[in-house]
């Protein structure tokens, strides 16, 4: 895993006393949306969107957001967040009966949005972040923002294959790390597959 790229975020805070990360929440954003590369979420991260800069970023400059992590389309790793503090990625959630789900989760972006695959990288990338939070907090379980979030947010989205990176974990010696894994929804890089989403979680096309 790289090291990442330290760009701190204003929209953070201390974790309640006693609150330690136990959940990983994987997310997918891209801004513009459907638009890679540009330095669109670094500045919504750190409260200098340019509401000028694209018709929605009118709506959602003024938004007071962040997330621990951000894996760009070229694998590149950016820290806005010190997992140690709380992030203010997962809004209205409910993991396990527990709300709240900032308290207690850290939050990983995906450059991506619901109508593109992502790239093996960023998958690779992602993959090894886990591992790694997962020696340095008790993690017990790793989810999406749309299963904390349902009705509400849909990503990381159809495109994202929880499959894959469950393989990926257990290919890599980590297959305990894999277990904690929830989501077992489909994802999949192939147009077909797709068509018919968004599936019950749990379901796959036959
Ligand atoms: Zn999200």
């Amino acid at each position: 895993m790289p090291d990442p790229h330290l760009i701190r975020s204003p929209n953070a805070d201390s974790r309640p006393d006693g609150s330690v990360p136990e959940l990983i929440v994987i997310h997918a954003i891209s801004l513009p949306p459907e638009r890679f590369g540009g330095s669109g979420v670094e500045q919504l991260f750190t409260n200098r969107l340019d509401p000028s800069g694209h018709p929605y970023y009118a709506q959602i400059h003024t938004l007071r957001v962040s997330a621990h992590y951000f894996i760009r389309r070229t694998g590149a790793l950016i820290c806005f967040v010190p997992p140690e503090l709380r992030a203010w990625h997962a809004g209205v959630s409910m993991w396990r009966g527990r709300e709240r789900c900032n308290d207690f989760s850290i939050g990983i972006e995906l450059e991506g949005c619901d109508t593109l695959p992502f790239e093996a990288v960023q998958y690779a990338v992602l993959a090894g972040l886990i591992a790694d939070l997962c020696v340095r907090f008790p993690i017990a379980g790793i989810t999406g923002h749309s299963h904390i979030a349902p009705g509400r947010k849909t990503d990381p989205g159809p495109r994202f294959s929880w499959a894959r990176l469950r393989q990926l974990l257990s290919d890599a010696g980590q297959g305990e790390v894999a277990s904690r894994i929830e989501p077992d929804g489909w994802g999949s890089d192939d147009d077909e597959l797709l068509v018919a989403w968004p599936f019950p979680v749990g379901a796959r096309p036959a």
